[in-house]
């Protein structure tokens, strides 16, 4: 298996290299944003652009920045490569460039390939399906370190529309993020968000019910970020030679 790796300069890019050949696959090379001053590390083969890397890969795997993901889209389409998709903070637009890729190759996309948040994610659709939403208020909570640009995490919005798809309802119609200031009360139905930013965190995330008479919540927190680059690994292993189609995490873990 022939893998490439998008952005391989970068915090999860360097630890997807190494992954990858951990787990006995070629890494085929690597791109790398000109100018970025990122050095593509030494014996590792440098491709100038995400198409190039395409072709000499059966999939290439991106975790990069939401301002290029409609533009890698438009370049894998066309190839014969699976495209394991971790960047967060994609526009409607960019979703729907993955979305229209999808028709044409195999593409994994998901804000968290971590086997945990997999089930969290599981877990969090079934409760928001059986908890009724008039009674139990949900509300995600993350904690990321100083460096993420993005908020609320692509995984805390990846736990609200679980909870919002089991509710029956979709999260842009319910979500309530970033309050501040005179807000008036909680709106009945809600899916609310606060985010945290400090230090050196991986990833913590929490849902939580809250109703009159009790709580329920479920943790879920990240300790080293190799874990991620080991699922994206894991994913573009089973994505490649896999008919066109847009799958996620829970399909390469066999989930429902
Ligand atoms: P980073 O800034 O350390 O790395 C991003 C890398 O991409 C940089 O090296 C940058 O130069 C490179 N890059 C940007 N545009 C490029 C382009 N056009 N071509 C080639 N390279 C380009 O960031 P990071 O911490 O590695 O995170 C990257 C992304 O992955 C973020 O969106 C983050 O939220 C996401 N992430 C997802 C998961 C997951 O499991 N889905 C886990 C961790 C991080």
């Amino acid at each position: 298996m022939r893998i490439g790796v998008v952005g391989i300069a970068g915090r999860m890019g360097r630890l997807i290299a190494e992954e990858i050949l951990a787990a006995g696959h070629a890494l085929s090379g690597g791109t790398e944003r000109p100018g970025s001053g990122q050095a593509i590390p030494d014996g590792t083969t440098a491709f100038p652009d995400v198409a190039a890397l395409a072709a000499a890969s059966d999939a290439v795997i991106d975790f990069t920045h939401a301002d290029v993901t409609a533009a890698h889209a438009a370049a894998l389409s066309a190839s014969a490569a699976a495209w394991v998709l971790g960047t967060t903070g994609l526009s409607a637009a960019d979703d729907a460039a993955v979305a229209h890729a999808a028709q044409g190759i195999a593409v994994v996309q998901s804000p968290n390939f971590g086997p945990g948040i997999t089930l969290l994610l599981a877990l969090a659709e079934q409760l928001g399906a059986a908890l009724p939403a008039a009674d139990y208020d949900a509300e995600i909570l993350e904690m990321h370190h100083r460096h993420k640009v993005d908020a609320p995490s692509g995984t805390a919005i990846g736990l609200g529309r679980a909870v919002a798809r089991g509710r029956g309802v979709r999260l842009e119609d319910v979500m309530a993020s970033g309050r501040d200031g005179h807000t008036g009360p909680r709106p009945p139905g809600a899916i609310g968000f606060a985010a945290l930013r400090g230090g050196n965190v991986v990833g913590e995330h929490t849902v939580l019910f809250a109703a009159g008479a009790e709580h329920i919540a479920l943790t879920h927190r990240a300790f080293d970020r190799r874990m991620f680059a080991a699922g994206a690994v894991r994913a573009a292993a089973w994505a490649a030679g896999k008919p066109p189609g847009l799958y996620s995490m829970k399909d390469v873990m066999g989930i429902g």
